[in-house]
Order: C-alpha cells, then structure tokens, then sequence
C-alpha cells in the first residue's frame, strides 16, 4: 500500500520534473534569440547609419573628420566602445558648433549640411529614413509598428532638415527603447530560472519525505504484523480445542512454522523493496544534481550577460546603459516621493592632449584611474557610471546640491593629486565636474543631465579643473 503511494507520488514528480525540464529549455532558448535581437539591432546602425553618413558629406568639405572615422567604423565592424567613443565625440562637436552657431547666429552643424545641393540631399535622406523604417518594420516587435508608422508619415511630410532630425532623434529613442526592453526580457527569464530552480528544491525534499514513509512502514511490516495476530489468535482457539498433548504439539510447531516462513518472506521481500528503493533514491539524487547543477548554470550566465549589459569593460564602471537605468528611477521617487538626488558630471581636462603626447594606453590607464579614485569618495548608494569617452557620471540619492559639490571638489582635489611617472615625466591629470540636484519643473532625467552639462561647460571656461554648482 505504502509502495505504490510512494511509487505513483515519484511518478508524478518524475513527470512534473521532465515538464520543467523542457520548460528551462524553452527558456534558455528564449534568451539566446534574445541575445540575436540585440545583435540585429546594433547591425541595424551598423548598415545604415554609415549610409546616412556618406549621403551627406558626399563630395563635400567643412565636416569634422570624427564624421567619417564613425562612417569607417561603422562599416568595418568596429568595437561598440570604439564606436560609442566617436560618436561621443561627434557629438560633442555638434554641440560646440551649435552652441557656437546660437551665439554668433551662424548656421548650425545640420544646416551646414544641407547648404549644398539641398533638395536633393532632403530627398535622399527621405529615401534613407524610410527604407531604415521599414526594414525595422521587418525586425521589431508588432507593439512599435504603429510608431513606425506614424514616423514613416512624418519622413514623407518633412520639408526641412530640421523636421527630419526630429525623426531620426525619435528613431534612436525607438530603438533604444526596443535595446533596453530587451534587457527587461532577460531580468523575467532570468527569474523564471530562479523560480523553477525553487521549485525542484521543494520536489526534493518532497521525494525525501516520501522515501522515509516508505521506510517507515516497511519497518513496521504491517502485513506481518496482521499474520501473527492471527496465527496467534488460531494458537488460542488450538489450546482450548486440543485434545491431547501430542494433538497439541502438532498444533503448535505447524503454527510456528508458519509463522516462520512468514518471516522469512518478509525479511526477503523487505531486503528486496529496500534495495529497489536505493536503486531508485540514488538514480533520482545523482538525476536532480545534474538538472540543478544545469539551472545553476543557466542562472549563472543570464546573471553574467546582465552584468555584461550594464558594464563598461575599460573600466568595470557601470555604463550609459545602467546609468540611464538608475537616473530613470531617482526620478520616478523623486516625483512619487519627492526623494531628491544629485547629479555630477565629471569631464576630463585636455584629455585629447594626454593621449596626443603619452598615446592611447595611458590615457585609457588615466581612465580607470578617474574611475578608481572617484569611487573611494562615494556611498554605497552613490552610482557611478562611464558615460562615454572621458566623460563619467555619479547619480547621488538623498544628496542635495550642496553637499554633491563637496563631493565633487574632494574628487576634484583628488585626481589632481594623481602622477603617472611615463618614461621621465609626470602626467598630469585634472577633471572639470558640474553638479546639480533635481529641482521642480524638471520633466525627466535630461532636464537634469542637462543642467549638469552647462555646469561642465561652465567650468571648463572658468579655466578648468574646477567644480560648479548649477
Ligand atoms: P576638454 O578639457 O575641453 O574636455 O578637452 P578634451 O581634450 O578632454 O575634450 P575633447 O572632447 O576634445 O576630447 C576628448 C578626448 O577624450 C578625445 C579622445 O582622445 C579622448 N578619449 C575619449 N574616450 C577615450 C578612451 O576610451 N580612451 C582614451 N585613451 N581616450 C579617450
Ligand atoms: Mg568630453
Ligand atoms: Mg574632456
């Protein structure tokens, strides 16, 4: 009886085990195309943003060089950092020139590259974007299909650059949605592992309880126990019944050898259920070491390839990625709660000048550096991040602006202090950082990296290697 309950119970957590089994699988599939989506995607800007790029410089002089440096790195397949690099640089020099255009009243960066032949150019470029949203109408997602298409409407309406360079800014923040929603998928199979992995911890201890019932009741031998009650109960009856005591003795030893067969049996088929029930405990310990010692694997590569998302792998700082994350978030507390936090930029001085005169490897040294005297300053709940090139981010919870900015100059005072000896000279090394904490009427996130941008500039034309509070 307590055979076959535990027999039908291991059956059942058998199949209950494979189902979960297939069901990792899917998962673990379900995170390779994952991986894919976001390699397609980064395909994407490697295609067509070279495309775009040669349209419009085509022929043509006056645009900084970093502009084709990203259109060769784009189309040779260059590192993601490479390419995050020159594009930070590109847009740097974009917003000089504008900044420069707003005060002179000269024309802008983007108008410069319409001044040619600009019809056709618009045309062109229309051409471009729509093929661009199109070919992402094949790869994303139904859910952003009707953006796409509302964009595809704005391509065809557009009569100047500007209302073109509206699309192309929305088209990134579509994408760049679509990249970060890829990270939200693996964040939920990452738990379903987690899940499944608890659940067959809890099988486990189940399938342990039902063997030791099982050993339980063996031990008690029911069955037995019923026969000798009842050869017992007979021996009475024979007692009173019997005779002679010839009669009698007969009577006895038949029943004893009864019994004692029965014993006999039992302990035969109880040595036998004991080893069957080995057999089985040992197959389903060495079976679930293996499926779990499978999960813990799965878990801990999604738990890497997180990681990898959020890393910057010059400096192991977190990246743009994971600071656009977390600023996402102090500004969610901030409106629901009205939690306040800080922000700093920190932006290296002449930093194209460090790596000119000691070449690249020590200017990347210096990075880490930055990095690495920054952190000693800061909480645990501080974050800092690498947001691109020699520009480095710290999100401050709970900090107001003032006291960021004492944190800001004690970062400040500590890089200076830095001396790489280099062959016989001494590099030097200074950063400008802007602060500012969040203030009503800020809208989002940017309004606030904004507010510290002007601060860096700020700085930088105070003289550098100073802090300004914004
Ligand atoms: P400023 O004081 O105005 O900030 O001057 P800057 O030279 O630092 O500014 P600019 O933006 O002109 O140049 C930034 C330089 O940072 C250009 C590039 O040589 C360097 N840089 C950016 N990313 C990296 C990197 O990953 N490694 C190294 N070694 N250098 C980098
Ligand atoms: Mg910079
Ligand atoms: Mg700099």
């Amino acid at each position: 009886m307590a055979d076959t309950t535990s027999v039908k119970q291991i059956y059942e957590l058998r199949t209950e085990i494979e189902r979960l089994q297939s069901q990792k699988d899917t998962l673990l599939k379900e995170l390779d195309q994952t991986e894919e989506n976001l390699e397609t995607s980064q395909k994407l800007y490697q295609r067509y943003l070279p495309l775009i790029i040669d349209l419009l410089t085509e022929g043509r002089s006056g645009f900084p060089p970093v502009l084709n440096e990203l259109s060769a790195a784009f189309k040779k397949g260059s590192s993601t950092a490479k390419i995050e690099y020159l594009f930070f640089k590109f847009h740097e020099n974009m917003l000089k020139e504008e900044r420069a255009a707003a005060k002179t009243g000269g024309p802008s960066l983007l108008a410069k590259l319409f001044s040619g032949s600009g019809k056709r150019l618009l045309e062109e470029l229309k051409q471009g974007y729509l093929e661009i949203i199109n070919t992402l109408k094949s790869t994303l997602e139904d859910r952003h299909m009707e953006t796409l298409s509302a964009l595809s409407k704005r391509v065809v309406k557009a009569r100047d650059p500007k209302a073109l360079g509206n699309v192309r800014d929305d088209l990134f923040g579509l994408l760049q949605n679509h990249i970060a929603g890829l990270g939200e998928d693996r964040d939920k199979i990452a738990q379903f592992v987690q899940e499944i992995l608890k659940r067959i911890l809890g099988m486990e201890e189940i399938i342990g309880q039902s063997f030791s019932y099982a050993d339980g009741v063996m031990e008690t031998g029911e069955g037995f126990d019923s026969l000798l009650t009842g050869e017992i109960g007979r021996l009475r009856t024979d007692l009173d019944v019997a005779k002679t005591l010839d009669e009698l003795k007969a009577q006895v030893s038949g029943t004893l050898l009864t019994i004692e067969e029965a014993l006999k049996k039992k302990v035969a088929k109880e040595r036998m259920i004991k080893e069957v029930a080995e057999k089985n405990r040992y197959a389903f310990q060495t079976g679930f070491a293996r499926f779990k010692k499978e999960l813990d694997q799965a878990t801990q590569h999604s738990r890497e390839l997180e990681k990898k998302l959020n890393q910057d792998p010059l400096t192991g700082a977190f990246n743009r990625r994971a600071y656009n994350k977390r600023i996402e978030d102090e500004m969610d507390r901030y409106i629901r709660y009205g939690a306040i936090f800080s922000l700093l930029v920190i932006d290296a001085d002449n930093f194209k000048d460090v790596n000119d005169t000691y070449g690249h490897a020590i200017g990347d040294k210096c990075l880490q550096e930055i990095i690495k005297r920054t952190s000693s300053h800061l909480r645990k709940s501080d974050m800092l991040a690498r947001y691109g090139g020699e520009e480095f981010t710290v999100v401050m919870p709970e900090t107001d602006g003032q006291a960021a900015r004492n944190v800001a100059e004690k970062i400040r005072q500590t890089i200076a202090k830095i001396e790489f000896i280099y062959k016989k000279d001494a590099v030097k090394l200074t950063v400008s950082i802007g602060a500012t904490q969040v203030k009503e009427g800020d809208a989002g996130p940017q309004d606030v990296f904004d507010r510290a941008d002007v601060a860096v500039y700020k700085a930088k034309e105070g003289g550098r290697n100073r802090v300004v509070l914004n």
